[in-house]
């Protein structure tokens, strides 16, 4: 029996796509990768995965697992290759609110995972404009930041336990509940971030938080940077640590804004050059209860500190959400910044974490280095500025492959410079290999083959991804 004959035993006839029908998995989001796989499986349980992937390392077939397809680094890219798609094991099998945990198949989109448990009044904190289409497995294996990061942390920090399929077929089951493990080596952060290519990801036991009561959510104009840190740590001070978004979106972000949606309103009259969009979310009865005139006093506390900020000069405007459609408006203008990023290519998408009070510093020496290079190239920043993450989109005036990789090259020494990352949060797929090569501590890189190699001796998880 040929390996598609093999396949369509393991999971049945229907459940194998080959040549036209591959087509949904066949390109990324982005448009940037496509290619034609082998097939498509679409195992409906971790046995299937189990048996699927004991048949490749047999025959030495090289497998690519795939999610959403909304990752941005070209990690699930398979041309000619078996991708397997979890988006048949889509079943939230447990809830357990006392414990604030949620078990959950590998295949279930994030946004049905936030409606399982807002049935709980819980939410489970990972939220990134993608979420209607982004599953579980790819979350985890990007080990996704999204807005929430600021009070919550990456995905990492939300997963107790996983599930995984080896590159041999064998079944790694961590599916722990325990918030304190400490038995030996950390094999969950191992997969959680390895783009699959280490294992496949099939379940997961997911860590929840209570929901909030109230949202205080606002768009406040600022002198600089500077001012906007003022802002977000005295709004921790006052809130206890509730600040769940600090989104940074300078005016030429809400210039290609509202050339993307002409029908969309500019968040003030006047051009600010720092503009960040801010979110508190209350659990606590005094601060979202609403008070005898109507107001609400986490939305009172907002003010009060915009309010001090004004006089004191450190803040030049604001625009406080009055009703949830004020507040759906201001979080479609920062969940627009993908389509914004991709809808003029080529384009060059740098996504790099920085110290907070290092952002300024790099915003200023990355325009520097740009137009050092090219004079009459386009550039968009929007960044989650709470945890440090900036998102640079370059459109370089002439396409070409020097140029391009010698303007990210001279970006990643400015990134360098100033103690940050070159990949914060859309990991490295294909894109970023080249970087990896040239900016990874060559230890750690060595460290991470060993590991590659004794797990998938035969190179067949994910090829060429990741590891340079
Ligand atoms: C509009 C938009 C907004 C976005 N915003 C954010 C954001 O704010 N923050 C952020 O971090 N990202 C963001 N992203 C990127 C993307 O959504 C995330 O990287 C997401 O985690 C990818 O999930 P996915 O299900 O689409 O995974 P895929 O793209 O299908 O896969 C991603 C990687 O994980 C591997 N993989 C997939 N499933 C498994 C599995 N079960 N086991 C092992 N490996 C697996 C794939 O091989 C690939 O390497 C955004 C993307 C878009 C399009």
């Amino acid at each position: 029996m040929d390996i598609i004959e093999r396949l369509r035993a393991i999971t049945g006839p229907a459940n194998i796509a080959t040549g036209d029908d591959c087509a949904p998995w066949a390109s990324d989001w982005t448009g940037n990768y496509k290619g034609q796989p082998l097939a498509v499986a679409r195992p409906g349980s971790t046995a299937e995965v189990a048996a699927i992937m004991a048949l490749a390392h047999e025959t030495g077939t090289p497998v690519v697992p795939v999610s959403g397809n909304t990752g941005l680094a070209g990690g699930a890219h398979a041309p000619g290759q078996l991708m397997i798609s979890l988006d048949r094991m889509r079943a939230v099998r447990e809830i357990r609110p006392a414990a604030r945990t949620a078990i959950v198949e590998a295949g279930v989109i994030l946004s049905h995972v936030h409606d399982a448990v807002a049935a709980h009044d819980l939410v489970f904190p990972v939220t990134l404009g993608a979420r209607g289409s982004a599953l579980v497995g790819g979350i985890l294996s990007t080990n996704a930041g999204g807005s929430n990061v600021v009070r919550f942390g990456n995905t990492r920090e939300q997963v107790l336990g996983i599930e995984v399929v080896l590159p041999t077929g064998e079944i790694l089951d961590l599916m722990s509940e325990l918030r304190k493990d400490n038995s030996g080596f950390d094999l969950r952060d191992l997969f959680i971030g390895a783009e699959g290519t280490l294992g496949i990801i099939t379940a997961a036991v997911l860590k929840l938080q209570p929901m909030p009561a109230a949202y205080a959510t606002a768009m406040v104009a600022l002198p600089s940077l500077g001012d906007a840190l003022t802002l977000l740590n005295r709004l921790q001070a006052a809130t206890g640590g509730a600040v769940e978004a600090f989104e940074y979106m300078p005016a030429a972000y809400i210039e290609r804004h509202l050339r993307l949606r002409p029908k969309a309103r500019a968040p003030f009259d006047q051009r600010h050059a720092v503009n960040i969009m801010v979110e508190i979310g209350a659990t606590a009865p005094r601060d979202a209860t609403l008070n005898e005139d109507g107001s609400l006093p986490i939305v009172d506390l907002l003010e009060q500190t915009l309010g001090e900020m004004t006089e004191e000069g450190g803040v030049l405007d604001a625009v406080v959400a009055r009703n949830e459609a004020q507040r759906a408006e201001m979080w479609a203008r920062r969940e627009d910044a993908g389509e914004m990023s991709v809808m003029q290519q080529p384009v060059l998408l740098m996504d790099v974490a920085l110290p907070l009070d290092g952002v300024e510093h790099f915003l200023r020496q990355a325009e520097t280095a740009f137009h050092a290079i090219d004079p009459e190239g386009q550039s968009m920043v929007v960044a989650h500025l709470g945890d440090g993450n900036v998102h640079l989109s370059m459109w370089p005036s002439k396409a070409g492959i020097p140029q391009s990789d010698a303007i990210v090259a001279r970006i990643e020494d400015v990134v360098a410079d100033l103690g940050g990352s070159f990949s914060a949060e859309h990991g490295i797929g294909k894109a970023k290999r080249a970087t990896m090569a040239r900016r990874k501590n060559p230890v750690a890189l060595d460290v991470m083959r060993r590991i590659k190699d004794a797990l998938d001796p035969g190179g067949i998880m994910n090829p060429g991804k990741v590891i340079p």
